[in-house]
């Protein structure tokens, strides 16, 4: 095995996909499993369609490329609203996409007539965490617009994010809002809108507390079945497992060192000037892994007597004095990631990205 590594317990990430996906079906509510906290991996993709997941979303067309031509079975949706330059190929990578802009939903019509292709498209709506969407006054206006549309994007309803720029936890009456906004496009447009769908994983609170409005009938999800925890809420999803996910590294040295800095300190190399506090002589071991693979301060060392200290690009540096095992070069150590970690060792191709 090569290190570091993020290491993907399939078992677990199945059976929290599996929880989801029953809560969610007794509710009569769709799961669309979002596969960009592994970098849209087909092998995650594959777990959601094992799951019974109805589509794969992911904000990349990079990733969903990778799914499409990994023979994956599951619709695919853009969920980061797409750019103008990307629309020719959104059209022949996925099936449906999250759009706010009336400019490209009408350009990516043109270009879905033009290839002979549909294309479904969700009005993204902002019902107040001030990322992106229609505000809920353009809607008359913007639907009115939707009339031209030539027959290539067939608008199939509506959707929100929620926490994601401002941290603007879902409510009830939010999500009624964002049923309402639905309705009034439909009502304007003359045709049937079935789906309004909510994301991510902030949602699933209200979900399971039975609070959902009639009409929500989808939810993105990503994060709860990756790591079992819910962010927004922070809580730990008390029926999803949140050991799926380990980030392991190699120690390449260990020894004793003080714990103050011989010399001048000046800035480090991320431009920070580091505090440090005499606690005299410690016993450090560096890890073969460093800022370019992960977010070090959203990991969380699975022994609990070891300590973070610092990092720089591509050295982590730990306090293991407490430790009960004696680490010597060659070790392995490792860290529970949180969603901000998973991201980043994900996309650092130096990461090693093991299902097992
Ligand atoms: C990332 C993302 C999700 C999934 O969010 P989680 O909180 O990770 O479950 C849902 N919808 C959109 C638009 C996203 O970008």
């Amino acid at each position: 095995m090569r290190y570091p590594a993020l290491i993907v317990d399939k078992e677990k990430v199945l059976n929290n996909a599996r929880a989801v996906a029953e809560l969610c079906r007794s509710r009569g509510i769709d799961v669309w499993g979002v596969a960009k906290g592994l970098s849209g991996d087909p092998r995650l993709a594959e777990i959601y369609a094992d799951a019974g997941f109805r589509g794969i979303c992911d904000s990349r067309l990079h990733n969903l490329r990778k799914i499409k031509d990994s023979g994956s079975s599951l619709p695919r949706q853009l969920i980061r609203i797409a750019m103008t330059s990307e629309l020719r190929e959104l059209a022949v990578t996925a099936e449906m996409s999250l759009q706010s802009d009336i400019g490209t939903i009408k350009e990516l019509d043109r270009i879905c007539v033009s290839s002979g292709v549909s294309h479904e498209v969700l009005m993204m709506i902002d019902v107040g965490d001030l990322r992106e969407g229609f505000w809920p006054t353009e809607l008359p206006e913007a639907a009115r617009e939707l009339k031209d549309l030539k027959g290539g994007v067939k608008i199939g309803g509506v959707a929100a994010n929620f926490a994601c720029a401002c941290g603007v936890l879902p409510t009830p009456g939010n999500m009624a809002r964002l049923v309402e906004c639905r309705d009034v496009i439909a009502g304007i447009v003359g045709c049937e809108m079935p789906t309004v769908s909510v994301g991510g994983t902030c949602c699933l609170k209200i979900i399971e507390d039975g609070l959902a409005p009639e009409g929500v009938n989808v939810l993105r999800i990503c994060e709860g079945v990756l790591l079992g925890t819910d962010t927004a809420f922070d809580r730990v999803v008390p029926y999803l497992a949140g050991d799926a996910l380990t980030v392991t590294a190699e120690v390449v040295e260990c020894r004793q060192k003080p714990s103050m800095p011989v010399g001048e300190v000046g800035y480090q190399a991320f431009g920070e000037k580091p505090v440090f506090i005499d606690r005299g002589l410690r016993k450090r071991a560096i890890l073969a892994i460093g800022r370019q693979d992960v977010n070090i301060d959203r990991i969380t060392p699975l022994d609990e007597n070891v300590e973070i200290v610092t990092a720089s690009s591509d050295h982590l540096i730990v306090d293991v004095t407490n430790a009960g095992v004696m680490y010597k070069a060659g070790d392995l150590m490792s860290f529970r990631p949180r969603y901000p970690a998973m991201l980043a060792c994900a996309t650092s191709e130096y990461v090693e990205v093991i299902f097992e």
